[in-house]
């Protein structure tokens, strides 16, 4: 899906300016990096897309949904295409990997199907295949506890995968991953992107991971867009 900023700001009940004037179009199905400090504005960015964080000024869609001024019950057909990924995987830690997948599933089944275990064929199938994408379907039936970081942050893009969605948004998916399991996760990502076409969007606080992957490096600081481009010259970018 398409995302566009026109002129997006974002203020917090505290005062604090999250964003200032935001001006950004996003292609369908582009890879795009988000570099910036901690404090620059890359979270904001990414909670406005799926409503998370509402807009305080200026106009934000997403496809063909209007997120700006849009009410959270407006909001829940887009949620359901839109997937978040973090920094600290938010599993269920004592459950299986595939319960946590087919997490990813719930906006397709009723919350008392899901309590009680009866997933659709249909459901388990995409779950399994998800996982098949992330490359740990033998991990299946293994409480999530039990995987090491970058097998967690996998089943945590399988579960996004198992969503559906026309967007992947992926706040420092890597920043508690040590250096190769954070490219394998980028790779991971970057891959997914290219098979199934999903707009991704990923916060990065280092500028060398954002060179390597991203088609497109949006630097930010203080809420405000300060670079927009390639890898190639993208070294003012933080
Ligand atoms: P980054 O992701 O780049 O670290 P954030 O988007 O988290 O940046 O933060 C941008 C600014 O907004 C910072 O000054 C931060 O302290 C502030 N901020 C973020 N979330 C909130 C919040 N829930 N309430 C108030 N201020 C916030
Ligand atoms: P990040 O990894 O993006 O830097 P933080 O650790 O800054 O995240 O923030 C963690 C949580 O606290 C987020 O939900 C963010 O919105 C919120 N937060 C960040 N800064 C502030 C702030 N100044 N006041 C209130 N909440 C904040």
């Amino acid at each position: 899906m398409v995302i566009r900023f026109d002129n997006v700001s974002v203020r917090y009940g505290t005062g604090t300016l999250g964003l200032d004037g935001i001006d950004l179009e996003i292609p369908d199905g582009q890879f795009v990096v988000v570099v910036g400090l901690s404090g620059a504005g890359k979270s904001t960015l990414v909670r406005t897309i799926n409503g998370l964080v509402p807009v305080t000024s200026g106009t934000l869609t997403v496809g063909d949904q209007q997120v700006s001024g849009a009410r959270a019950r407006d909001l829940r057909t887009l949620r359901a295409k839109v997937g978040m990924i973090f920094q600290s995987f938010n599993l269920v830690s004592r459950t299986s990997v595939m319960n946590n997948v087919l997490v990813g599933r719930l906006h397709q089944t009723s919350t008392l199907r899901s309590l009680l275990g009866w997933w659709k064929p249909e459901d388990r199938e995409i779950a399994f295949q998800a996982l098949e994408r992330v490359g740990i379907v033998e991990k299946a039936w293994v409480r999530a506890s039990q995987l090491s970081g970058g097998q967690q942050q996998r089943v945590a893009i399988a579960r996004v995968l198992a969503q559906e969605p026309s967007v992947i948004l992926a706040d420092e998916p890597v920043a508690s991953l040590d250096p190769p399991t954070a490219n394998q996760v980028m790779r991971d990502l970057r891959r997914i992107n290219r098979e199934l076409g999903i707009t991704t969007i990923v916060n990065l606080h280092f500028l060398d991971l954002a060179r390597t992957y991203g088609d497109r490096i949006i630097g930010m600081r203080g809420g405000k867009v300060v670079f927009d481009g390639t890898g190639a010259d993208a070294d003012d970018a933080v």
